[in-house]
């Protein structure tokens, strides 16, 4: 069981999702949830970004592969439909999103993951699709989803059914990724490797924020629940 801002190896997040991650978009992953892996690193393949605080994902869709035909994807319109005339990752998408948009379906659940670095994930916790448009970039079209964070995310507590509010925030990448360099991906009071967590030290329900490096520190599994429990 893994909770949002749980820092994972790439084996681990193909654990949880029961096959191998071999893709960035996956409609309907072994029929239930879909799941996105998304990387908002400077030398990042695609334009993700993060709004609202950190409660909004804006995802872009994916290019078409390389072959012979297409050696150069960046110059072409990400695809709706394959040469055979099924969705893409892009189309199944967007018609969830649509759907949904129209009302005539819930919305799409799609768990995130982001890279941090090789081989080292972060799980955001699950979104909801909410909308998907094509827009104009680089004299090419390309596709964009809109996911919000869902309640589902926000674990609830040991023994109760009132949620944890701190966690309704995802922590922007680039202070994700100052914070694990700032504390050499390891626990602040152990040195643990193992089990890291992205930690709020003022917690998101008492006024702590997401948006700055020295309130977010890693915690291991063992640190970050005696904490919890000191603050309970
Ligand atoms: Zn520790």
């Amino acid at each position: 069981m893994i909770n949002p801002r749980d820092v994972i190896s790439y084996l681990e997040m193909c654990a949880q999702e029961g096959t191998s991650l071999q893709r960035g978009m996956n409609f309907h992953l072994r029929g239930m949830f879909s799941v996105i892996l998304m990387s908002l690193r400077p030398n990042a393949p695609y334009a993700d970004r993060v709004e609202d605080n950190g409660s909004t994902l804006i995802y872009e869709g994916h290019d078409v592969s390389k072959t012979n035909d297409t050696p150069i994807p960046k110059i072409i319109d990400q695809p709706m439909y394959n040469p055979g005339g099924s969705l893409t990752q892009n189309g199944l998408f967007y018609k969830a999103a649509k759907n949904y948009a129209e009302r005539k379906k819930h919305p799409e659940l799609i768990r995130v993951y982001e890279k941090l670095h090789t081989g080292i994930w972060v799980y955001n916790g699950t979104f909801k699709l909410v909308d998907a448009w094509q827009e104009q970039r680089d004299n090419r079209k390309v596709f964009k989803f809109k996911l919000e964070l869902s309640e589902e995310s926000k674990p609830k507590r040991h023994n109760t059914q009132s949620i944890v509010p701190e966690h309704d925030r995802m922590i922007p990448p680039n202070i994700k990724l100052e914070v694990w360099k700032r504390d050499k991906g390891k626990c602040v009071i152990c040195g643990s490797i193992k089990n890291l967590h992205f930690d709020h030290i003022i917690p998101f329900s008492k006024g702590g924020t997401s948006l700055l490096a020295k309130n977010i520190q890693i915690l291991c599994a063992k640190h970050n629940i005696s904490k919890r429990d000191n603050i309970e």
